[in-house]
């Protein structure tokens, strides 16, 4: 009999049974895949929103506190593991319409106004020639930009792997390559879970299942809202200083990593089910960045793959008890921005299973 089983291993469950067990809690956590190898895996680790101004109160809630706390973490990971994050201050330089333009502005005059300490750090660059000075590399004519220069990302793939490790050094119980099929309870209680055609037995259960939760019957009030999206990315194994700061145009966006590699992709909402990559949204990608940063063309693109995020409708996440079921919690629907608001999610999900 486990105190509480988690769900789902992404970053999400690996950082509830991190903090959960670390409170003193016996915590078993199940994965149908490897841990991490899903959403947590493919993204790009923008500790942001890419268009901040445009996220729900929520969301920007979750990620001012998120944001507080990924230094602690990493340093944490990187201490335990001798894994490094990469958590790296890269800044962000959104090339906007005017319009666009003017509401960032009111977004960053609104967060100074507020005055407290999670207001973020920005200014509009006017003219081609500041736009040029700020990312010289960068070829085509703009007008106006936002640019947030504290924004920060870190390499996912590093992430979770780091989280993986500091998990397998504690003695709780990991299952991995076996889904859950069904959530157990009895008058409206739970009592744990279906794994491999085995019961186990728990008195909280937290789903952490990100793309995959519309199997849950349990979740149906959520998850028919939700829409599944796919993001493509390619990548660019570039050198280090080509690019200095992540570039967002439109629906478009680059991405540099500290060893030179560059990310390439769209936030353009694809509706789809499966992460097969797509080829034409390739060709899309490289036109976009070979267009915007003409020396990309000499370089080697390396790997492209998609991943699949679960997005609410109200574009903030599903976070804690369920409506019904005692004992059963929730923590989906964090859609593009799980990186900016999954660690705050944690610590307020682990918060209430605690009280
Ligand atoms: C291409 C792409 C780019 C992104 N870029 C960013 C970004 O820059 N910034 C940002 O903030 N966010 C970004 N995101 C979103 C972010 O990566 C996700 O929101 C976040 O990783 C979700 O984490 P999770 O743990 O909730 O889900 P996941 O990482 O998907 O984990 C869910 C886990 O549950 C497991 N699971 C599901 N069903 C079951 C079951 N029945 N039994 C057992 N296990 C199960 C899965 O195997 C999986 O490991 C991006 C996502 C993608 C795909």
């Amino acid at each position: 009999m486990k105190d509480i089983i988690i769900v789902g291993g992404g970053l999400t469950g690996m950082l509830t049974a991190r903090y959960l067990h670390d409170a003193g809690a016996n915590v078993m956590l199940i994965d149908q895949n490897e841990l991490g190898r899903e959403s947590s895996w493919a993204g790009n680790g923008v500790i942001s929103p890419l268009h901040p101004w445009r996220s729900s109160a929520e969301t920007l809630a979750l990620m001012h506190k998120t944001q507080q706390h990924y230094a602690d973490l990493c340093a944490e990971l990187q201490d335990e593991t001798r894994i490094d994050p990469q958590l790296t201050t890269s800044g962000l330089l959104s090339l906007d319409t005017a319009e666009a333009c003017d509401s960032a502005e009111n977004w960053l005059t609104e967060q100074c106004d507020a005055d407290d300490k999670s207001s973020m750090n920005g200014s509009i660059l006017r003219g081609n020639a500041a736009i040029k000075a700020c990312e010289p590399v960068l070829q085509s004519q703009h007008e106006q930009a936002v640019f947030l220069p504290d924004i920060q990302q870190v390499r996912n793939p590093f992430l979770v792997q780091a989280v993986a490790a500091s998990l397998r050094q504690r003695p709780m119980t990991i299952s991995e390559h076996q889904p859950v099929t069904k959530i157990r309870s009895k008058k409206n209680r739970v009592t744990g879970v279906r794994l491999n055609g085995k019961k186990f037995k728990a008195d909280k259960v937290i789903l952490a299942t990100g793309a995959h939760s519309d199997v849950f019957a349990e979740l149906k009030p959520v998850t028919k809202g939700q829409s599944l999206i796919k993001e493509d990315i390619i990548l660019f194994r570039g050198e280090p200083g080509v690019l200095n700061h992540i570039v967002v145009q439109g629906d478009y966006y680059l991405i540099p990593r500290k060893d030179g590699r560059i990310l390439c992709g769209t936030t353009r909402a694809v509706k789809h089910k499966d992460k097969q990559p797509d080829a034409a949204v390739f060709n899309e990608l490289c036109e976009f960045a070979c267009g915007l940063v003409p020396s990309l063309q000499d370089m080697p693109i390396r790997n492209h793959w998609a991943g699949l995020y679960a997005r609410n409708a109200s574009h903030a996440p599903s976070v804690g008890a369920h409506a019904e079921i005692k004992g059963l919690y929730l923590n989906t629907g964090h859609g593009e921005d799980g990186m900016a608001t999954g660690l705050a999610s944690v610590q307020q999900l682990v918060a209430d299973v605690l009280a």
